[in-house]
């Protein structure tokens, strides 16, 4: 059976593509080779775009669980700025947000096939053939590339250097804000979340952390306020998840090969420096319409779109990593260039 249109990756990108599609008229296969929610990589921190966004596609974070987030700290050494951010944000857990999104697309009639992963993918004369990890084939007129972090073969990003890593924990004492946390050879963003789940997640330049204890342990050495924040901590997990090769502040610039690509298969901005999932969603909305045009197009309109917030979030990822003391400095002594930086670095691509 040949399927109209097949979406390869379930997490934010492919999901929102396939609700929008299949609300368009499309018929909709999605491909995700996690067979159920799992807690990818990721700070989980929502901004006004990704919250527009998800109300396009009839998801509310509050509803889900998520908790609100107004306030944000930057602490290095002993110095620390805390601000109030211009907007509401929202930690929610990407286990819960990606599976309301594939509920949503599975209600909007797109068949989801889980626990089944894309090995290869091949023209065929007008249509595309899909191998599965089965053996099993698949035919679809247009493919949509969203497998995010990780690669297809044949479809490869430049690799970064870059290694995300992130821990749930509980945390000692009750959190109010989110906490921006540099230190030598990575940023850490912590968050509160639902049911007393705090969210460590940092993005390493390289070295890593060998386990959770050494996690936790470089981060709290950075700052005074990162040890009496981690002090007594407890991780939920075994082990922190990690994903290598982070290409941050690439964006997909050709060779055209008929394939349409979306969220971090299309561009990927640097951690805590920009909305990646608020990308991911507008790009997934974006895509209903997109398939008119064809890919080429549609990766140019695109382009166009995520110039101005991968642009903003160069030089803050750039401080981050170089002179994060005086980023930390600078925020205490101008709180209001904070709140300027958090404004402009919105992607603003819906609403
Ligand atoms: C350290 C770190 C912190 C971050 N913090 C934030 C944050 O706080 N806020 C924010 O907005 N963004 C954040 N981001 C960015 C955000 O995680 C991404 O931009 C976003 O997840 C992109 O969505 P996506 O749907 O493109 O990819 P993903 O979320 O990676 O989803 C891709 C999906 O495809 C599936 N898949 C992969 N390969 C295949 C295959 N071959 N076949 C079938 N399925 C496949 C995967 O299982 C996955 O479900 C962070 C990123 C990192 C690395």
């Amino acid at each position: 059976m040949t399927d109209g249109l097949l979406v390869i990756g379930g997490g934010p990108a492919g999901a929102s593509a396939a609700i929008a599609a299949a609300r368009a008229g499309h018929q909709v296969r999605l491909v995700e080779r996690t067979a159920a929610p799992s807690e990818p990589v990721c700070g989980q921190f929502l901004g006004p775009d990704a919250t527009i966004a998800l109300a396009r596609l009839g998801l509310h974070p509050a509803d889900l669980g998520a908790v609100p987030i107004d306030r944000l700290t930057l602490a290095h050494g002993r110095t620390q700025a805390r601000v109030r951010l211009p907007f509401t944000g929202w930690s929610l857990p990407r286990s819960v947000l990606d599976a309301a999104l594939l509920e949503k697309a599975a209600t909007a009639g797109a068949t989801i096939s889980r626990g089944r992963a894309v090995r290869a993918v091949a023209r065929d004369g007008e249509a595309w053939r899909v191998r599965l990890d089965d053996g099993a084939e698949l035919q679809a007129r247009q493919v949509v590339l969203a497998s995010g972090k990780h690669g297809l073969r044949g479809f490869a990003r430049p690799a970064g250097g870059s290694v995300g890593v992130k821990l749930h924990l509980r945390l000692a004492a009750p959190l109010d804000a989110t906490v921006l946390l540099p230190g030598s050879g990575f940023y850490a963003g912590l968050q509160p979340g639902p049911d007393g789940l705090a969210n460590l997640c940092a993005a390493f330049a390289h070295t890593p952390p060998r386990d959770a204890a050494d996690f936790l342990a470089r981060v709290a050495a950075a700052s005074a306020l990162g040890a009496r924040l981690l002090a007594g901590a407890v991780p939920a997990q075994a082990r922190p998840g990690a994903i290598g090769g982070v290409p941050y502040g690439w964006m997909f610039a050709g060779p055209e090969d008929g394939v349409f690509r979306i969220g971090d298969q299309f561009a990927v901005v640097p951690s805590f420096c920009g909305d990646g999932v608020a990308m991911a969603l507008t790009a997934g909305l974006a895509l209903a319409d997109g398939l008119a045009t064809g890919p080429a197009a549609f990766h140019a309109a695109l382009r166009r779109r995520l110039a101005r917030p991968m642009r903003w979030a160069a030089p803050t990822a750039a401080l981050f990593a170089h002179a994060p003391g005086l980023l930390v400095r600078a925020a205490a002594l101008l709180p209001g260039g904070v709140r300027r930086v958090a404004a402009g670095a919105r992607v603003r691509l819906v609403g």
